[in-house]
C-alpha cells in the first residue's frame, strides 16, 4: 500500500458573493427554524436530526448548518462510516494528491461543526415516525425533531476473520473502485460469488496482473452473463469451492497470502496474493426502520424526488439508499440533496 501521505492544509470555505443572498422569506423561515430550539418548554425540539456521520451525514450537516438549522448528528455505531476504514482516497475531487479516508472525514466533521452542527454519540435503538415531531431513541436518550435525515450507511459484509479486520486498509479492501489502482501489476484475490464479485474481478483485472476469484461454492449467485464475462477474462482464475481460513501476515501489516480450505476435500492450501477484495455483499443499516419506511428486498431505503421517503419530513441519503454507486462523492452529493430537501420542507412546515 502507498506510504502515508502528508496531511494537506484544509482551505477554509469562504462564503461566496451571492451565496448568502437568500430571499427574505427564506431568511425569515430560517430564523424561525433556528429559534425553535429556544422556545419555552421545547428545548429538546430540534429542526433536523441526521443519523450517521459518514460522507452523506456530514455533508448534510454542513449544508443544514450553513442554513442555520443547528443540526444534531448522531454518530451511529460506525462513526465516520466506511471512509474511516479505508486508507488513501484518490478519487474525491479537490485532492490532487489524494487524502486519507479518516482525514477526509475529520475535515468534514470540523467543517460541519464550524457551521453549528452538534455531534452526539450513540446508536439508534428505535424511532417513532408516526407523527411529527419524530422521536429518535438512542439507548436512554430520546430526541425530538421536526425533520430527519437518515444517512446510516451500509456496512460491507465481512467473512468474520480477525486477520481480515486487522488488514483492512493494508491490503484488504471492500471497495474495488476506491483501491484497485493501488494494485497495479500485482496478484490479488476477490472473494465472493455474486454480481459484485464478478464485476469487481473484471474491474480489477485492468490493474492487477492476476485476479483469483475465490468462492465457497462451485455454483454462483451471480447472473450468467457476469460469470461468463469473468470466465472469458484471461487474467481471472476461478478458485472454488474454497473457504478463506486466514489472511497473512498480520504481524507484517500487509497481505502476503491466503490460507484456503477446499470444502470437498478439506485440504488446505496457500494462495500468494498482495491484495484481497471482499465482495460478499453489503448490509444497509436500516433495521430500526423496518415496517416504518419503504425498502427494497435487500433492505435499502427507497427514495423518490431526490431524497424523500414515504414520510414527509423524513429524508435518506448515501449508501443507506444506494446499492449501486456507493461512492464517497455520490454519498456527499445525496447528503447535500437531503439537507436542501429538509430545509425546503421546514420552510413549508415550520411548526410541529
Ligand atoms: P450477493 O448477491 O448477496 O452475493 C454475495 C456472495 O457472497 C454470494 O456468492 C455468497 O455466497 C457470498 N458470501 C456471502 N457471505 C459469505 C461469507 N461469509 N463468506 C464467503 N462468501 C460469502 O451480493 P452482491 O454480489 O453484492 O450483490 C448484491 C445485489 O446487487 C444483487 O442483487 C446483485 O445482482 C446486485 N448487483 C448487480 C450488479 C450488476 O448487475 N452490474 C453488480 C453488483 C451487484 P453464496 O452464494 O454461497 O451464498
Amino acid at each position: 500500500m502507498p506510504a502515508k501521505m502528508e496531511r494537506h492544509d484544509f482551505i477554509e470555505a469562504r462564503p461566496r458573493a451571492g451565496v448568502l443572498n437568500f430571499r427574505p422569506s427564506r431568511v425569515a423561515s430560517r430564523r424561525r427554524a433556528g429559534e425553535s430550539n429556544d422556545r419555552q418548554g421545547e428545548e429538546h425540539l430540534n429542526n433536523v436530526i441526521i443519523i450517521g456521520s459518514g460522507c452523506a451525514g456530514l455533508t448534510a450537516a454542513i449544508y443544514a448548518g450553513r442554513a442555520n438549522l443547528k443540526p444534531i448528528v448522531i454518530d451511529g455505531f460506525e462513526p465516520g462510516g466506511q471512509l474511516s476504514l479505508t486508507t488513501m482516497v484518490e478519487n474525491f475531487p479537490g485532492f490532487p494528491d489524494g487524502i486519507l479516508g479518516p482525514d477526509l472525514i475529520e475535515n468534514m466533521r470540523k467543517q460541519a461543526q464550524r457551521f453549528g452542527a452538534e455531534f452526539k454519540s450513540g446508536a439508534i435503538t428505535d424511532v417513532d415516525l408516526s407523527k411529527r415531531p419524530f422521536k429518535i431513541m438512542a439507548g436512554n436518550d430520546t430526541y425530538e425533531t421536526l425533520s430527519l435525515i437518515i444517512a446510516a450507511g451500509a456496512t460491507a459484509r465481512l467473512m468474520g476473520l480477525e486477520s481480515e479486520r486487522k488488514l483492512i486498509g493494508y491490503g484488504v479492501s471492500t471497495c474495488a473502485t476506491c483501491d484497485g489502482y493501488f494494485f497495479r501489476g500485482k496478484d490479488i484475490a476477490v472473494v465472493g460469488g455474486g454480481d459484485s464479485a464478478m464485476e469487481e474481478a473484471n474491474f480489477l483485472s485492468r490493474f492487477a496482473s492476476k485476479v483469483y476469484l475465490v468462492h465457497r461454492r462451485k455454483e454462483f449467485r451471480a447472473s450468467k452473463i457476469m460469470v461468463d464475462r469473468a470466465r472469458a477474462n484471461e487474467k481471472i482464475q476461478f478458485v472454488t469451492p474454497v473457504v478463506v481460513e486466514d489472511i497473512s501476515d498480520v504481524t507484517k501489516g500487509g497481505v502476503e497470502y491466503m490460507t484456503l480450505r477446499n470444502t470437498e476435500t478439506n485440504q488446505t492450501s496457500k494462495l500468494d496474493v498482495e491484495g484481497v477484495f471482499i465482495a460478499i455483499g453489503h448490509v444497509p443499516n436500516t433495521k430500526v426502520f423496518h415496517g416504518k419506511l419503504d425498502m427494497d428486498e435487500n433492505g435499502y431505503l427507497i427514495t423518490h424526488h431526490g431524497s424523500q421517503t414515504k414520510i414527509p419530513g423524513v429524508f435518506a441519503a448515501g449508501d443507506v439508499q444506494d446499492h449501486h454507486y456507493k461512492q464517497a462523492v455520490t454519498a456527499a452529493g445525496s447528503g447535500c440533496m437531503a439537507a436542501m430537501d429538509a430545509e425546503k420542507f421546514l420552510e413549508a412546515h415550520p411548526d410541529r
